[in-house]
């Protein structure tokens, strides 16, 4: 199916073309023709599957078929992204989809001065890209109302949420009109995502185009039983013995990240870091370097490479096994695209087992496990069958590795001190 039998402009079918797409994605195909038509829409979409098209399309359309002046400091058309990186790709896809269009198109975040943007947001915008953090302080101090909108996206739902900013949809959400499109997009749905949904939208076309376990038809999935303290070694053999290039590899915590960077760069494998303590510059010229393939390696942590546009990678590396399974699939999320086959390569300490079996869970497959001549560990054969047998975590819907069934206070508060850390 074309963009061109969707009904878009001239101006919008000509940009997009120049885009290089040629037909729609799934996820294009079935969220385009209902959010033309402004439904709302819950939609089940990863990064890499042309879901930014899918939403930022019938927006424009929209925008251009009720022409509207807009007042000083307001905006017809907000999307909130979890993250810059993120917020920036989908700004600058937008301004690529709305080439040809009379419309203005902003995009705000935290980490650069407000000044700049309050220049950008006087006029008032068309579309509006922001983060959540950034867009409430925009409001706060008076730059920007929210009155007037008439179309929200809330995209990587599922991370905003991560990141601990249900509170802030909660108030965005209060200060939109009731009457507008609304638009969901999430890669996952724990229980919480499933209360944003029912709050936010009104009879949504639900989508889902990339199932949990997608993944699984073309990715592998290997697991190396290591010592935990072995595992830089592990990596770097790997890496530089087996060859492989084009490489991201996810640490839980930032320290982590740079450690592995620096040991990696040691052994003579150029790599580069993008983490949360990295300033916009740092990240966007790493993100760069990696593209172009003058670092081979990528150290990044969850929260710093969501919504990066790195697309079918051959090689994605867990140094340290995710905290959340769903996390999992979003780092290798980042390879095995457009029908390549990739590699999911989990570095497993014994205490990281639990995860495993979590995960082995989520994505419906029991992962092939590999042990590197070398780096044998005491057998572990009656942990695994524990741990893949125990009730609480055979629920599929569990999201956490932690075993008590109530979350006390000091868990919830351990939690929150790791989510600085990443
Ligand atoms: P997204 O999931 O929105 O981050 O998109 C992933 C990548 O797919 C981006 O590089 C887009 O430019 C690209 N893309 C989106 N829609 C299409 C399409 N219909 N045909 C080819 N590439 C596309």
């Amino acid at each position: 199916m074309s963009f061109a039998s969707q009904g878009f402009s001239p101006e919008i079918v000509r940009a997009v073309a120049e885009c290089g797409y040629d037909k729609m994605t799934p996820v294009q195909r079935r969220a385009i023709p209902a959010a033309r038509k402004g439904r709302d829409i819950l939609a089940n979409a990863q990064t890499g599957t042309g879901k930014t098209a899918a939403f930022t399309l019938p927006i424009l359309q929209q925008l251009i078929d009720n022409p509207q002046p807009v007042k000083n400091f307001n905006v017809r058309a907000l999307v909130l992204a979890p993250t810059r990186e993120l917020a920036a790709q989908i700004g600058a896809n937008a301004e690529a989809y709305a080439k040809y269009l009379d419309l203005s198109i902003v995009t705000i975040f935290g980490g650069v001065k407000m000044a700049g943007q309050v220049k950008q947001l006087q006029p008032g915008v068309d579309l509006l890209i922001a983060t959540p953090g950034r867009l409430l302080e925009h409001i706060a101090e008076g730059n920007i109302a929210l009155g007037a909108i008439e179309h929200v996206v809330l995209d990587e739902a599922d991370r905003m949420l991560d990141m601990g900013f249900a509170g802030e949809l909660k108030r965005l959400f209060s200060l939109v009109p009731a009457k507008r499109q609304t638009m969901l997009f999430s890669a996952t749905y724990p229980a919480a995502m499933k209360q944003l949904a029912r709050q936010s939208l009104t009879s949504p076309v639900e989508v889902a185009v990339d199932a949990i376990n997608a993944t699984a038809e073309t990715v592998s999935h290997v697991v190396y039983p290591v010592d935990a303290g072995r595992k830089m070694e592990l990596l770097s053999e790997l890496i530089g013995r087996k060859n492989w290039r084009q490489v991201m590899v996810f640490c839980n915590y930032k320290e982590t990240a740079d450690n592995v960077v620096k040991e990696l760069n040691l052994n003579g494998l150029p790599t580069v870091v993008c983490h949360g303590d990295k300033g916009q510059g740092a990240r966007r010229r790493a993100l760069a370097e990696f593209k172009e393939g003058k670092a081979r390696i990528l150290v990044a942590t969850d929260v710093a490479a969501r919504g990066l546009d790195i697309k079918g990678l051959p090689y994605v590396i867990n140094f340290d096994v995710p905290f959340l399974a769903e996390d999992y699939v979003h780092r290798i999320g980042r390879t095995g695209r457009a029908g390549q086959r990739g590699h999911a390569v989990s570095l497993v300490g014994r205490d990281e087992e639990l995860s495993i079996a979590q995960i082995e869970q989520l994505i419906g497959q029991h992962i092939h496990r590999i042990t590197q001549t070398g780096y044998e560990v005491p057998d572990r054969t009656a942990l695994l069958h524990d741990v893949r047998n125990k009730k609480r975590y055979t629920d599929k819907r569990r999201r956490t590795n932690n075993p008590s069934a109530d979350r006390g206070q000091a868990q919830a508060a351990a939690e929150r001190n790791l989510r600085k850390r990443r």
